[in-house]
């Protein structure tokens, strides 16, 4: 063939190609969102259609389906190795984690059909990485019932995924394949910025967007600094020149937000909170339900051609902060891992609502609240944006954990943290915590029952460790993800996720008639254990009275109970 033709033929296909491309979204006039199958096809298309697309599989999901990654590179560069070479930055954006909430995946495949139609210009120095469908069982499972008062798309999906799961609670815990593939594309990639779009609902307002961005004092540092004074405030007048008023994500405690409200608590449970942990700068835009979805998606595009300008104008800042804090982290002592809200301190925003009223339920009979759509009020209302730490740990020089909690160990190793097995048993002293206290969710929650308020006792003792046990020094680049899932007393550690349960219930016990006689030898050998419980006796009138919670209490000090009941299995080696 005569590289005429070659080239002829190559320009048709781009142009029959391009014609194609024309959405599901653009078709049915912003009313319809695509089916899974539909998205992934218009991708597929997409991919083939452009040298600046690359579609690739990653991992699978509870659908059994893959999970798709799109890489939109201007100079047809995919290899991440030599785009981090090249000091650009990469933008991660997923879509549907809630597949009721379509509208980034619409808008996503707007903004690069936008691109490769050289319609909107991405950026030389800006890669975009894009997960098109997340959640692929909750957007398979579709229809126009469920979130009831939203504003469309016609049809949608559902917000668990093939396992009921809420994939938006689930990136520490990882109960899903979904999750899973989610840890090695982002590990992958290891994004600059990562975007994940949603829908709220809640009060009504005027703003067709809120803007929950990762708590600045918890990313901390440099990093949280440049997030809450340039990076946020450059993206509020780059979308009100595109024609949407921001306004920080609506969380509000009392009955309507005119009081204001504090900012969001992204714990790493969150996709933005797990982002913190890899300090990768993570913003949660979400439009307001009631809006029209052509609005929405209007919105969802502006907001990420906003934090592309912006993320290109600082390339060189972001790339040298995040390079600073990652080498920063490896040799930093402390870390905090529990946070308070400073109710003290607030920032003034300006907030466009809708005047309230009450009028009697005609269900009910009983007063209910209105929003007048037709008396919209603009007002400075108090933002709480500071969170202060409230408990820190020193990291210790590594943990120490048996191979037996390999659950755990294999979280580890999907979050690509370094560790090596123990060659021959070896005894060693180690730092030892005991739960002291702890309280259990009463109820279930994202199949768990998360524990909370966990208190902790520590000692030095000799424990003995196993061949195959792993050693995990904390001076790699996972620093912050250890202490944040191996420190108990962390919010979303993996003893609040339940993986350490098993230490919690007493395995052995003993049989009152038989211990009474061995008790009494017990005590006569050991007169310390003797005298405190005279001492709690005389200082207890309950205990004094309780025949099985004395013979309990010689137990308990005696060496016949078992040393893993509340002992955490995840040791501190401390010198
Ligand atoms: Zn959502």
């Amino acid at each position: 063939m005569s590289n005429l033709l070659c080239l002829i033929l190559l320009f048709s296909s781009f142009i029959i190609s391009a014609q194609n491309l024309t959405t599901i979204y653009e078709q049915s006039n912003g009313k319809q969102t695509p089916t899974y199958f539909q998205a992934i096809d218009w991708w597929k298309k997409t991919d083939a259609a452009s040298p600046i697309v690359k579609m690739q599989a990653m991992g699978t999901t509870d659908a059994g389906h893959p999970l798709h990654l799109i890489l939109v590179s201007q100079d047809n560069d995919f290899d991440i190795n030599s785009i981090k070479a090249k000091r650009k930055n990469i933008i991660l954006i997923n879509n549907g984690i809630h597949p009721g909430e379509p509208d980034g995946i619409d808008a996503s495949m707007l903004l690069v059909k936008d691109i490769i139609q050289k319609k909107y210009t991405l950026p030389i120095n800006v890669v975009l990485a894009i997960i098109p469908v997340y959640n692929i069982g909750g957007t398979l499972n579709r229809s126009s019932n469920y979130r009831v008062d939203q504003n469309g798309p016609e049809e949608f999906g559902f917000r668990g995924n093939s396992q009921n799961l809420d994939l938006n609670r689930d990136f520490i815990k990882a109960d899903s394949k979904d999750a899973i593939a989610f840890t090695q594309i982002f590990h992958y990639l290891d994004p600059d910025v990562f975007v994940d779009n949603h829908v709220s609902n809640g009060a009504d307002y005027q703003h067709v967007m809120t803007l929950l961005t990762s708590q600045h004092n918890k990313l901390g540092g440099a990093m949280g600094e440049f997030l809450n004074k340039e990076f946020e405030p450059a993206l509020y007048p780059l979308m009100k020149n595109k024609g949407f008023d921001l306004v920080p994500y609506v969380n509000h405690f009392s009955e309507t937000p005119d009081a204001g409200w504090p900012e969001f608590w992204d714990s790493p449970r969150y996709s933005s909170g797990y982002a913190t942990l890899w300090n990768t700068f993570a913003f949660v835009p979400e439009t307001h339900m009631l809006k029209p979805y052509k609005q929405r998606v209007a919105s969802t595009q502006a907001l990420m051609e906003s934090l592309i300008e912006i993320v290109s104008k600082n390339n060189a800042k972001i790339t040298v902060l995040r390079d600073q804090t990652k080498k920063q982290q490896v040799s930093q002592t402390s870390f905090p891992i529990a946070w308070k809200w400073d109710r003290a301190k607030s920032t003034e925003i300006n907030f466009k609502g809708f005047e309230v009223g009450k009028k009697n339920s005609e269900i009910s009979g009983l007063p209910r609240l209105i929003y007048d759509r037709n008396k919209p009020f603009e007002k400075k209302v108090p933002f709480y944006n500071t969170y202060i730490d409230t408990l820190s740990v020193e990291k210790p020089i590594a943990y120490i954990i048996s191979q037996g909690w390999w659950k755990v160990i294999d979280r580890l190793k999907m979050n690509k943290v370094q560790m090596r097995q123990i060659i021959d048993d070896t005894t060693i002293e180690v730092e030892a915590y005991r739960i002291e206290n702890y309280q259990a969710s009463s109820r279930p929650f994202e199949g768990h029952r998360p524990n909370s308020n966990v208190r902790v006792s520590k000692t030095l003792k000799k424990i003995t460790f196993h061949r195959g046990d792993y050693y995990i020094p904390v001076n790699q680049k996972a620093n912050r993800f250890l202490i944040e899932t191996l420190e108990p007393q962390a919010e979303d550690s993996y003893f609040a996720w339940n993986f350490f349960d098993a230490i919690l219930g007493q395995k052995e016990g003993f049989s009152d008639y038989v211990f009474e006689e061995t008790a009494t030898e017990f005590l006569k050998n050991n007169p310390e254990i003797k005298n405190k419980l005279e001492q709690r006796r005389a200082s207890d009138s309950a205990f004094a009275k309780n025949r099985a919670a004395q013979l309990d209490f010689v137990y308990k000090n005696s060496p016949y109970y078992e040393s893993a009941h509340l002992q955490y299995p995840v040791y501190r080696v401390v010198k």
